[in-house]
Formats: C-alpha cells, sequence, structure tokens
C-alpha cells in the first residue's frame, strides 16, 4: 500500500491508497462512514475493493527476514511468516526473529518459531541449511 494522503476533516473519512493486488495499481478512494460502513471507489476489478476494505479495517502483511543458524553451513536462514499477521505486530515478530536461533539442519518449510508474536501464525524456512561438518 502506498498511502498518498489522509484527507482532513470529520465524517465520512477519505483516504487514498494505491492497490497492490495487481500491477496495473489503481488509485482507490476509501471512504470511512460514521455507521462503519466503508465504500471504495477508483477500482478497477473487485480485487480492488476487498484491498480497501481489508486496508482500513484490518491491515495485514506477510513477513519476510531472516533467523540466526547454529551449526550450519552458512548463518542465516530465510525465513517468512506462514500467512498475513497484523501490520502492528510486524516490530514484534521482527524482535522475536532477532532474538530466535533454529539448530541446523534446517529444511525448506520447517516450522522455526511457533505464534511468532502471539499472532497465531508461524515461521516457517524458504531454504534449506545443511549442517556444519565438524571432523
Ligand atoms: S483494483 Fe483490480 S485492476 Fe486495479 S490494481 Fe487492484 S487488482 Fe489490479
Amino acid at each position: 500500500m502506498q498511502e498518498k494522503e489522509k484527507l482532513p476533516g470529520g465524517w465520512p473519512k477519505k483516504t487514498e491508497l494505491t492497490c497492490i493486488r495487481c500491477p496495473i495499481g489503481c488509485m482507490l478512494t476509501v471512504t470511512e462512514n460514521q455507521d462503519g460502513t466503508i465504500g471504495v471507489t477508483g477500482n478497477t476489478c473487485s480485487r480492488g475493493e476487498e484491498y480497501g476494505k481489508k486496508e482500513t479495517k484490518d491491515p495485514t502483511r506477510t513477513v519476510t527476514s531472516t533467523m540466526k543458524v547454529k551449526n550450519g553451513t552458512r548463518p542465516v536462514v530465510p525465513v517468512k511468516t506462514k500467512g498475513d499477521i497484523p501490520k502492528g505486530k510486524i516490530a514484534d515478530c521482527m524482535e522475536a526473529l532477532k532474538r530466535a536461533e533454529a539448530e541446523a539442519p534446517v529444511r525448506i518449510g520447517d516450522i522455526l518459531l511457533k505464534n511468532v508474536a502471539g499472532t497465531g501464525v508461524d515461521i516457517v524456512a524458504t531454504k534449506s541449511i545443511g549442517k556444519e561438518k565438524t571432523d
């Protein structure tokens, strides 16, 4: 999302943002009404309407990062959240990843951290890392 501008004033509240559901990038105007209803204009398809509503009421993101690996052939493994987490939990998620350490070997798809930052979403490896040979 690229929030362009929060328009001033009371109700209804209007926000302009760019839909990121496809490369076209339609400019959306999201209107929040006092009764809780939300209207979206500027979208070319229904995915834009869904995106505008979700981004206004419940913004979420998939987080990609890395995690330290103990005894691995590489010091870190790329990871991501298995699903979207609330945008407000991203900093907590990154903090948890900074503290965590996986034990080699790691296989792609392995769950390395359960319920990250209390979101109910797990962290999974997106690459395999072998165990360092010691002899
Ligand atoms: S509204 Fe539809 S066409 Fe426009 S950017 Fe979003 S997904 Fe693409």
